[in-house]
């Protein structure tokens, strides 16, 4: 430790006492050399004299004794930068004085460049005589405290700038702090706020809430982004995000609160907005796939009524046919939405008013905030916007929906008590829903008509089929009874070929008759057992009289195939499949049966080697009148492989077709097994 033989010049003791005086000295060395600040002396001339350890450290270098001036420090600044001369510093300026320099921050510069900034307090030493001898004066190290100054005054500029209300709350629930950003929020400056209740801001309804935060915080629990609803200076309600944490004094004993409020009014709104959006995109989805695939006008119309009624928010919405009726009404209400259909039906038709014609007859969409009270329709008569005895109806919207060719086929209106309730987004969206909706009402209304012809084309095959049935039948038995009874050979011959083509005539007419009682759903069936197996052999034996060209291969035969089913009708699958493996397969001259029974059920599959089937073909044969491309001298309605196929499914079995273009084609087709007792 440095010391100078004139360090006791500093020791202005009174004592009359000598072992005072040293007891004294010694306890003033100690105090000098061990404190914490920096501290040292100068002579009259200004030159350093004695220092303690603190004064080193902070300096970074020990001075030399008679040599450095006014103090230990490399070099010295003043706090805005700009450097000190030894000879203007407080120190100097002290001793040339002879007074005190107190409180001057100055910054010094140490050999290693770092930098610390100082507190200076530097003083004149007088003697017994009132003489000056020297100086005094101690460095407090601000370094440090500077960073925490400006760290608070960023926390003070940032609490001061924020939008979040940050307040802060003792135990009791009285408010200390209430920032800019809380007046902003509730309204209530910081002098009417601190030292007021807490609950002064917290809704009646809600008051419990805080006597909950006040026990959570005493247990020193933190509260995270509590959605909340607090009161605003003008009695206003509004919803905010709270985060409320424990505030500690020195000693960790929880004083209070400090508290974070954002307000969520916009976030909420934003929320409230992307889940409307997604409710009315998925509303939307799911009205699209309906529209799409439904073709049936009322369905169509109420799902569409339904979607809208639901994205617009409105009581009751509506769709009216603009078309007239057998009655002559031209505006007829056809599907409703929230509302009984009587409080329209009673109203009484037509409904055309003046404002019906702007939507239905000028293809406008007509919004109005107010129906009732607004200039453009309210005053106009007779209904002044409502009809006498309609519900009641403030908001009103009406959108045509036009047809592809630019005709209003109808029109969808929403009502809601309320005012204001639809917006220009619901105008778009019902726009588009409505243009949408028009496309699949034409081609509801198509396909109706579509299906109106096809039930008459269905009665027109029934009745004619059940007409030519019973000539054919006659004829058959005349010719039948010509054949016995005719002695020459070649009328014989006539009359056994007009029979063949009456069989023939016979066999269509009996398809048809079939396919209609398919369709019309009266098709019987005469369930029995038997074995497929010596049907199969009898069809088989029966057919070859008949085709000559062909020879029925029996493959891999099995026997004692029971089954339950309507034998006459599966010996028609059986003719139809021969038939057609023979017709389709002109160029070949055999065909290939074969048998086989697994997991319960029996498949015999009828293969030729005639034209096979295309691809896309394949699929469509099995549908009634269906015929593939082939040669147009092959006869026949393309009733046979429906019938097959309907009479196999109704036994519960199924029906498959494998085939190759210009190769051949395999149909098989499987049956339960009978099940044995
Ligand atoms: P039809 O023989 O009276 O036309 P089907 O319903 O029996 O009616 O057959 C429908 C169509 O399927 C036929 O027109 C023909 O194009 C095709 N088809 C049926 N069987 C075969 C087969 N074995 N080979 C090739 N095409 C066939």
């Amino acid at each position: 430790m440095p010391e100078s033989s004139d360090h006791a010049s500093i020791i202005n003791s009174t004592s009359p006492d000598e072992s005072e005086e040293l007891n004294h000295q010694s306890i003033f060395k100690h105090f000098f050399y061990e404190s914490p600040f920096a501290s040292y002396s100068c002579n009259k001339e200004g030159y350093v004299t004695v220092f303690n350890q603190a004064a080193v450290e902070l300096w970074g270098r020990t001075p030399e004794i008679g040599k450095d001036l006014y103090c230990g420090s490399w070099r010295i600044y003043h706090p805005d930068g700009k450097q000190m001369q030894l000879s203007d510093s407080p120190m100097a300026l002290a001793l040339k004085e002879g007074r005190a320099y107190d409180n001057f921050l100055i910054t010094i510069e140490r050999p290693d460049r770092t930098i610390k900034n100082v507190m200076l307090y530097a003083r004149p030493i007088f003697d017994k005589n009132k003489c000056q001898i020297g100086t005094h004066s101690i460095l407090v190290d601000v370094t440090n405290m500077d960073v925490t100054d400006k760290k608070q005054a960023i926390l003070s500029a940032i609490v001061e700038s924020t939008d979040n209300a940050i307040i802060s709350k003792n135990l009791d629930g009285k408010v200390t702090s209430w920032n800019p950003g809380a007046q902003q929020i509730f309204g209530y400056t910081e002098s009417e706020m601190v030292g007021q209740s807490i609950l002064k801001i917290i809704p009646a309804d809600r008051q419990t809430e805080e006597i909950e935060i006040l026990d959570r915080l005493k247990k020193g629990e933190r509260i995270e982004h509590l959605q909340t609803m607090r009161l605003t200076k003008s009695g206003k309600e509004v919803p905010i995000s709270l985060t409320i944490s424990p505030v500690r004094d020195s000693w960790g004993i929880i004083i209070g609160a400090s508290k974070i409020a954002r307000d969520i009014t916009e976030e909420l709104r934003i929320q409230k907005a992307i889940k409307k959006n997604t409710q009315n995109l998925e509303i939307l989805n799911a009205l699209g796939k309906v529209i799409l695939e439904k073709l049936d006008v009322k369905a169509v119309l109420q799902k569409v009524t339904d979607a809208t009624t639901k994205i617009t928010g409105a009581e009751f919405g509506a769709f009216f046919y603009n078309a007239v009726n057998e009655e002559g009404e031209n505006l007829r209400l056809f599907s409703i939405s929230g509302t009984e259909i009587d409080s329209f039906e009673k109203l009484g038709m037509p409904m055309n008013t003046q404002l019906f014609d702007l939507t239905f007859k000028d293809k406008q969409v007509v919004r109005s905030a107010n129906i009732a009270s607004d200039a453009r329709y309210g005053s106009n008569g007779p209904h002044h916007g409502i009809p006498v005895g309609h519900m009641p109806v403030a908001s009103y919207m009406a959108v045509p929906v036009i047809s592809t060719s630019g005709e209003v086929i109808g029109s969808l209106l929403f009502g809601h008590r309320q005012e204001n309730v639809f917006t220009t987004e619901h105008e778009d969206i019902i726009g588009s829903v409505a243009s949408q909706a028009a496309v699949a009402l034409e081609n509801s209304t198509l396909f109706e008509g579509i299906k109106v012809l096809s039930a008459k084309k269905d009665e027109f095959i029934a009745l004619a089929s059940h007409e030519l049935k019973t000539p054919i039948t006659s004829i058959k038995g005349y010719l039948q009874i010509s054949a016995r009874t005719e002695k020459d050979e070649l009328g014989r011959k006539f009359i056994g070929k007009a029979l063949a083509q009456v069989d023939k005539l016979d066999s269509l007419v009996t398809d048809l008759l079939d396919s209609s009682k398919i369709v019309a759903g009266k098709i019987q069936f005469n369930l029995a057992h038997f074995d497929l197996y010596t049907l199969l052999l009898d069809v088989i034996d029966t057919f070859k009289y008949a085709n000559k060209t062909h020879e029925i291969i029996v493959m891999d035969s099995q026997c004692d195939y029971m089954v339950f089913a309507d034998q006459q009708r599966i010996e028609q699958v059986l003719i139809n499949l021969l038939s057609n493996a023979v017709k389709y397969s002109p160029k070949a001259d055999k065909v290939y049966v074969s048998t086989t029974s697994a997991q319960g059920s029996v498949t015999i599959s009828i293969r030729d080697e005639g034209m096979g089937i295309s691809e896309t073909q394949k699929h469509l044969i099995f549908t009634r009148f269906y015929r593939a491309d082939g040669p147009s001298n092959i006869s026949g309605l393309g009733l046979g492989l429906y019938l097959t196929k309907e009479i196999i499914e109704r036994h519960h079995g199924s029906i498959h077709v494998k085939s190759v273009l210009g190769k051949g084609s395999n149909f098989y087709f499987s049956l339960p097994l009978a099940k044995v007792d």
